[in-house]
């Protein structure tokens, strides 16, 4: 709660987004299309891609990708280093089927935590120090090269949610771009909403920010909290709901863009109304990865 108060007066014109939001949200759509246009986006593309914090997501990733794949929707791969390391052989398989794979990190950011007998979080990168940061973005670097036996160009931060102020976004990209990388996905939908699917961050790297919900466009459409979190507020039908809202707006009102969703193969590996969304989503828009996206966009 601290970190998204610290963020909001982070970024004052989040509260005006917001109100733009309400009152207004097809104006805000046509803004963000706007933006897309200008950076060489002239249709709706989607992007999904598979947060692996588990064991319990390499258990069922294969099934996961392979669904997706049926839909026509090769999803790129969000592993942290630690669990690469443990599920090689699924991972590389994956890889090999056509995924593209982003560095998460090398250090798992997510536990069984016995006495509360739930998933907690942990390693949040805005409470480590910067060389910290550094050192477990290069160690996942490393991680994603030995197993994958490429390196990678992408970048998404660990509960990026948490790390969004300029100054951490600054140092994020700075490090990414000693890497060498070409793009991160680490933006909230704020982002997007403001400055468009993808824009090119100071120092020069392209920033791919997620896609929101159709109810709150400034809050992630995310598996956790509508399959997922203990007491959600939240259910699977919400998932679809949101999803599909999103998609016919684009539709109708003919706007480019970028669906750009996340999910965690354990939440949904056997939700319908996961599946149902994707479909949908498929049926609007055109399935990529971000290494297709960086040929398309001419910021
Ligand atoms: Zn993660």
């Amino acid at each position: 709660m601290l970190n998204r108060i610290k963020n909001i007066l982070t970024h004052p014109g989040m509260s005006a987004v917001n109100l733009y939001a309400r009152a207004d949200r097809a104006g805000l759509y046509r803004h963000y299309a706007r933006r897309c246009r200008a950076a060489g986006i002239d249709r709706l593309y989607l992007v999904v891609s598979l947060d692996c914090d588990l064991t319990r997501d390499t258990d069922c990733a294969a099934a996961v990708c392979e669904r997706l794949r049926g839909l026509g929707v090769t999803p790129v791969m969000a592993v942290t280093g630690e669990l690469l390391e443990q599920g090689a052989a699924v991972y590389r398989a994956i890889h090999a089927a056509g995924s593209e794979f982003m560095n998460h990190g090398h250090r798992m950011h997510t536990y069984w935590d016995e006495p509360s007998g739930a998933y907690r979080s942990c390693f949040f990168y805005d409470a480590l120090t910067p060389e910290q940061v550094r050192e477990d973005i290069r160690r996942g670097h490393e991680t994603v090269r030995a197993v994958i036996g490429q390196p990678p160009c992408g970048f998404r931060a660990p509960h990026f949610g948490t790390f969004q102020t300029r100054a951490q976004l600054r140092a994020l990209h700075r490090i990414l771009k000693e890497l060498d990388y070409a793009y991160s996905s680490s933006t909230m939908p704020y982002f997007g909403l403001t400055k468009g699917a993808a824009f090119r961050a100071p120092g020069g790297l392209i920033e791919f920010p997620v896609s929101g919900m159709w109810s709150r466009p400034l809050s992630v459409l995310d598996t956790w909290s509508c399959f997922e979190a203990p007491g959600r507020a939240l259910e699977s039908a919400d998932y679809l709901r949101e999803g599909r809202a999103v998609a016919r707006h684009f539709a109708e009102a003919g706007l480019p863009g970028i669906l750009n969703y996340y999910a965690d193969p354990s939440h949904i590996a056997d939700r319908e109304e996961f599946f149902e969304t994707i479909a949908e989503w498929t049926r609007v828009a055109e399935p990529a990865d971000y290494a297709r996206l960086l040929e398309v966009v001419t910021l």
